[in-house]
């Protein structure tokens, strides 16, 4: 393994400049190198002769040069001059015009009489045919730029993909590969070699060969995948806990002001189970926005506070944090559990008093950002770990709690449907309970579609939601206006409302490209109704409650996942009003309205999930990264859930035989230790 560790720095032509480049790739070391994937390739293998080239399809051919090449330049307006390079070429079956524009060195190589293979696109227009500028090389060289498939990396300004595929090259060329999968599961599964996957994935000799590679690369990443969860799994079930008695539950459910809805009551039965059995809880609660899963939290939080526990509640971002203080407080103070802030915005002293309280064990229930865990606070007891809508709480995190020796039990809150299929899959270390009913009474948010032609009586709408005292988001998907596509951009669009549409309204803007204290500042604004509509980009998905906010409107909503979609539109009806969600689009692709509109049709957020994992797969669908899904290089959850599920299999079955070689640990290792390594 000692060659993929080492920098790229180590091959030849790769300064620290190049370095700086590769590394916005994702590239620093040769290992890094070998696993940066083709995003695509180009089939350069169909080889025809002259007369069978058609116009505008790229294609071989094998020719002999007929004439000596001939350079013009023609000088052009501000010293500078249009240089071109003629060339006929001919095979048995025709002749061919080749011109290279501002290649005149590269054209000048090619030698009368001599016989090449060249690539290139045949043009066509009433003088006959012509190409420009093909690639070319001598027939002996065979398959360097013609007559193979070729590479597409991804790129970045500055490097080229031949720069990327030539350090791709070296990097096999130096380094050992090494075989994570078994020869026995290889076996049984059909796959391939891990050296030949490799070079095949970068330099495909057929077809064939590299839909081959490709199975066999997206089979490891999910097998090292499983086997990490599993590795992670297995040791956490061989500690115990003290057991926690649970007979105190009544007082808790005493003093609730209302009843909890079913699938509350079976969330908290789970997990007060884990407590009882004695064994460190990691438990995912999945229930979508709105479903009441702070109460299932807060039951929790009691429970162990009342075994004489200490309770860490992280929230996304302080002004949660604060929020969920308000709500739990006069609920749990009565009861005996002492709440407590900690957040970054105390002041120096605030901090100090609050962590001298936490650390004597004169708080029961600390609630904050999850800094919580980072930050130099000593708890005195603490038995329970709660994430709240913590999309970066990855596998990683979660053994390095479990690893701090306490062996607090884990409790992880996500609003993000996942399909059960695929949660079952993807938090194999965690179990899971769905809340999958919302609290009664609750009036489901209308959602209508509608495109361009609406928009007046929109506007209309917005201003009467604002004279009824009423709040407005609005959801744009860009933050600044592109050159390229022309979407509603937050900010163009907020001076557009706030100028000419709604002068007299009050109009705020919120995007990420802010600073943290600033959209917080918004947020707590709006959130005051001190503004009647906010303009936003998706960072409001995660976000505070504003009961008082009864309309949602999403610009370009086909720029947007269903899932994403249904999450954005959670925000909102929080409050007794009615509430409606209007999605514009002016995209008349059908399948696209089909989407949309199923989306106004349900507000089950695991159909909806379902739906569009259907229809897109994970990586679009969740939106981006903060979907909390893992981020795999080559695998992709929605196609390859077969080999996914085949992948988990046999990495069960590795795991449950101790048969982890050397290899396979240093993967999950190196997956462990990597920050991509993000699920909720
Ligand atoms: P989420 O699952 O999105 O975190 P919350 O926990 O914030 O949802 O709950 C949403 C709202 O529903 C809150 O105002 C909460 O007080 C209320 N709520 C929760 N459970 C019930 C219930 N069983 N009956 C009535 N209202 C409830
Ligand atoms: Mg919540």
């Amino acid at each position: 393994m000692a060659e993929n560790t080492q920098s790229i720095r180590t091959l030849p032509g790769i300064g620290p400049k190049k370095a700086q480049l590769f590394a916005k790739l994702g590239i620093e070391t040769l290992g890094d190198l070998l696993r940066f994937y083709p995003r695509d390739y180009e089939d350069r293998t169909k080889l025809l002769p002259i007369a069978s080239l058609e116009a505008d399809t790229p294609a071989c051919f094998i020719a002999s040069v007929v004439t000596n090449p001939q350079t013009h330049r023609i000088p052009k307006p501000g010293n500078r001059q249009l240089e071109y390079t003629k060339v006929v070429v001919a095979d048995h079956t025709g002749r061919l015009n080749l011109t290279f524009f501002n290649a005149s060195y590269t054209a000048q190589r090619l030698i009368r009489g001599e016989t090449y293979c060249f690539y290139g696109t045949l043009t066509g227009d009433y003088l006959g045919y012509a190409m420009a500028n093909p690639l070319f090389e001598p027939l002996d060289s065979e398959g360097n730029v013609t007559r193979r498939i070729m590479p597409i990396y991804p790129l970045t300004a500055g490097l080229t993909n031949k720069q990327v595929a030539q350090a791709v090259q070296a990097a096999i060329a130096r380094c050992r590969i090494e075989e994570t999968i078994p020869d026995e599961i290889r076996e049984a599964y059909g796959l391939c070699d891990a050296d030949s996957a490799l070079r095949e994935i970068h330099t495909p000799s057929s077809a064939q060969s590299l839909e081959e590679a490709r199975r066999r690369l997206i089979f490891e990443e999910f097998y090292v995948f499983s086997a990490a969860l599993s590795i992670v799994r297995a040791k956490r079930t061989v500690r115990t806990v003290p057991a926690y008695q649970t007979d105190d539950m009544a007082q808790f459910y005493d003093a609730l002001p209302f009843g909890l809805t079913g699938a509350q009551q079976r969330a908290i039965g789970e997990i007060l189970s884990d407590f009882r059995a004695g064994k460190p809880m990691s438990r995912l609660v999945q229930g979508d926005v709105g479903s009441g899963k702070t109460m299932v939290a807060a039951a929790a939080a009691f429970c162990a506070g009342k075994n004489h526990k200490q309770v860490a509640l992280m929230a996304p971002t302080e002004i949660l944090a604060k929020q969920h203080l308000d709500r739990l407080a006069p609920l749990l103070e009565p009861l005996g559990i002492r709440c407590i802030l900690l957040t970054g915005s105390l002041s120096a002293a605030q901090k100090k008093a609050v962590r001298q309280a936490i650390a004597d064990g004169e708080a029961d229930l600390v609630i904050g950002t999850h800094a919580l865990l980072t930050e130099a606070t000593v708890f005195s007891d603490l038995g329970l770990v709660i994430a709240d809508e913590q999309h970066r709480f990855g596998v990683a995190q979660r053994a390095a709690l479990l690893a701090k020796g306490e062996q607090p039990h884990l409790l992880i809150m996500s609003a993000t449907p996942i399909p059960r299929t695929l949660a079952l899959i993807l938090y194999g270390d965690l179990d899971v309970s769905v809340i999958d009913e919302l609290p009664p009474g609750r009036q489901p948010v209308e959602t209508f579609l509608v495109d361009e032609r609406y928009r007046s009586r929109l506007n209309g709408f917005i201003r009467k939601q604002a004279e009824e005292g009423h709040q407005t988001f609005i959801v744009c998907p860009a933050i600044e206006e592109g050159e390229t596509e022309s979407f509603k951009a937050a900010e163009q669009w907020a001076q557009t409302l706030k100028n000419s549409v709604f002068p007299n309204l009050r109009v705020a803007l919120l995007h990420g490209k802010m600073k943290g204290a600033e959209k917080e500042a918004v947020m707590e604004s709006f959130a005051a109704q001190k503004y009647d509509i906010l303009v936003a980009t998706t960072v409001i998905e995660v976000g505070v409650d504003v009961p008082n906010a009864t309309l949602m409107v999403v610009e370009n909503a086909d720029r947007f996942g269903l899932s994403q979609l249904h999450q954005l539109r959670g925000r909102i009806g929080r409050g007794g009003a009615k509430s409606y969600c209007i999605l514009v689009s002016d995209n008349r692709n059908e399948e696209t309205l089909a989407r949309l509109k199923a989306l106004c049709a349900t507000s089950d957020g695991f159909r909806i999930a379902e739906e569009d994992l259907k229809l897109r797969g994970p990586g679009d669908f969740f939106g981006s990264r903060q979907h909390g899904l893992p981020v795999f290089h080559i695998g992709n959850l929605a196609q390859d859930l077969n080999v996914l599920k085949q992948a988990q299999q046999a990495a069960a079955d590795t795991v449950a035989a101790g048969d982890i070689s050397p290899a396979l640990q240093s993967a999950v290792d190196a997956l462990l230790n990597n920050d991509n390594f993000v699920m909720n």
